[in-house]
């Protein structure tokens, strides 16, 4: 163990981990525990913020615990956390008004619809980045104060505040004195200029949002203040935030232009390191901050894929085709192709590049001959066909990559990550350390308290565990892949 040491806080939508690395970016202690998930309607989800808090902190004095060390030997601590979620809560008790609303959530679906036509959408993405969509934080926000009594004159009188996770975590920890967010995750709210960092008026008339309610927002690597004594037993200063995404952008050191970064857990999502040029997406890619350093800001290109690992799930829990998700890259290695067989996974419509809520999921090319072998393949190939769809889309905007780091649950599966080689016709790197971004809080906070002296310093830090090279015939694929793209246009619900 080498010291000094750094706490990264991952507040993830399903759970909240903590984990404490040595300087050399090995995890020295860890701690993790999972929270509610409300569901009070249909395609409505929330988070108790109150619940959220709790969590962290125990996973923390879990953390340190496992590591053995006390607070007062960390030189820092960085949080990273699930984008977009909203949170209001009262600027003198620290009360929330309402249960968080999830990224996931979409009950702000029509209230898009009646917001925006192609014109003002065109609009948006040229000052955001982003599209008119429920998933990000803007309209719920809006929600908020439109449906929690008094909300909105409480907002206006400057008696409540509006946070994402990152932000209520800091809030907390430093017992209300900070109330602050990062430029990556300003970013993800519909609200915040990116191009001149900062928080757009025109934004906030158009969403109706008043001013008083937001963050100060501040480099990803900063001084967010000193975490209370009373929460670990000593204070510590709170050194970096970021969102997830942008979070194992950085524990992948992906910190040249075109370097890109793609986590497979429940979905997928990839993201390229664009440098100092912003780009805007022709293909309905997401352009947004990677970081912020020393007031200079790192544009990246972001795709997601809905359904990943989750159809791995949905083999094992709805299809009992496997007990186990490891199991499935022996089941796929044991047949040489899939007869045909593409299953397509939009349970919850398709992601990018063709953002269509309303297809749904089918496999097709069924025979007699099929059996679960293929059917198994099948799924795990369109991780890799999903992944090609967003690499093609990137080089089309941007620049087409020449090596995907990869890192996620699905990924230990070396199955997955030949295969992703093969139809992506590059390197696909596994590192060491999956904890990628956690790692990339941890990073930041080093960053600004002097453990590293730059993010030089910091690639030299990662380490490939594998490397995948492609192997099958160039032809083979391409012809494999036109099926895929066959399978998807018979699942869009318009073309
Ligand atoms: P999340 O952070 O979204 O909860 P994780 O990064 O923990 O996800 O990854 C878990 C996902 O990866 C699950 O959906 C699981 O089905 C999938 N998964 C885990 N191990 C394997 C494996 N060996 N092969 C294929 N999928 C796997």
């Amino acid at each position: 163990m080498a010291a000094p040491f750094l706490l990264a806080i991952d507040q993830g939508t399903t759970s909240s981990r903590a984990i404490v690395f040595d300087r050399e970016g090995r995890v020295v202690g860890a701690d993790q525990r999972e929270f509610n998930q409300y569901f009070p309607r249909e395609a409505w989800v929330e988070h108790d913020a109150g619940e959220i808090w709790e969590g962290v902190l125990a996973v923390c004095r879990g953390a340190l615990a496992a590591a053995g060390i006390g607070a007062d030997e960390l030189a820092g601590c960085g949080i990273t956390n699930q984008r977009e979620t909203t949170v209001v809560w009262d600027r003198h008790t620290g009360e929330p008004i309402h249960h968080a609303i999830v990224w996931q959530d979409r009950r702000t679906a029509d209230l898009c619809r009646r917001l925006g036509d192609a014109d003002t959408e065109a609009w948006l993405q040229a000052k955001t980045g982003l599209l008119l969509d429920p998933y990000f934080s803007a309209t719920k926000l809006r929600w908020l104060l439109d449906n929690v009594p008094d909300a909105r004159r409480r907002a206006e009188a400057g008696e409540l505040v509006f946070g994402t996770i990152d932000t209520w975590l800091l809030w907390r920890l430093t017992g209300g004195r900070v109330h602050a967010t990062d430029a990556s995750n300003a970013s993800r709210t519909l609200l915040f200029n990116i191009h001149e960092q900062r928080w757009d008026e025109e934004l906030l008339a158009f969403f109706d949002i008043p001013p008083q309610l937001l963050p100060e927002v501040r480099d990803n690597a900063a001084d967010f203040g000193t975490a209370d004594a009373a929460h670990l037993g000593a204070p510590f200063p709170i050194a970096a935030m970021v969102g997830d995404q942008q979070g194992a952008l950085v524990g992948q050191a992906c910190f040249e232009a075109g370097m890109v970064k793609s986590t497979y857990g429940t979905g997928c999502f990839l993201v390229m390191n664009l440098g100092e040029a912003p780009v805007a997406s022709r293909h309905r890619l997401l352009t947004t901050v990677g970081y912020r350093l020393d007031g200079r800001t790192t544009y990246a290109l972001e795709g997601s894929i809905f359904v990943a690992g989750a159809a791995i799930q949905w083999l094992r829990d709805a299809l009992r085709l496997i007990e186990q998700a490891p199991e499935t890259e022996r089941i796929a290695a044991s047949i040489e192709h899939t007869d045909g067989v593409y299953l397509v996974p939009a349970f919850t419509g398709l992601g990018a590049p063709y953002w269509d809520p309303e297809a749904r999921g089918a496999i097709l090319g069924l025979t007699r001959d099929t059996g679960i072998e293929q059917i198994v393949r099948a799924a795990l190939e369109s991780t890799c066909y999903q992944t090609r769809d967003l690499v093609g889309a990137i080089g089309d905007d941007a620049i087409t990559p020449t090596e995907l780091r990869v890192d996620g649950g699905m990924v230990s599966n070396d199955w997955v990550c030949s295969f992703l080689a093969d139809v992506l016709r590059i390197d696909v790197a596994r590192p060491g350390v999956i904890e990628t971004t956690a790692l990339g809080a941890a990073y930041l906070a080093g960053l600004q308290t002097g453990v590293y002296g730059s993010l030089d310093e910091i690639a030299r830090l990662w380490h490939r565990d594998r490397l995948f090279s492609p192997r099958r015939p160039a032809a083979e694929m391409d012809d494999l892949y036109r099926g895929w793209m066959d399978a998807v246009a018979r699942v869009r619900s318009k073309l």
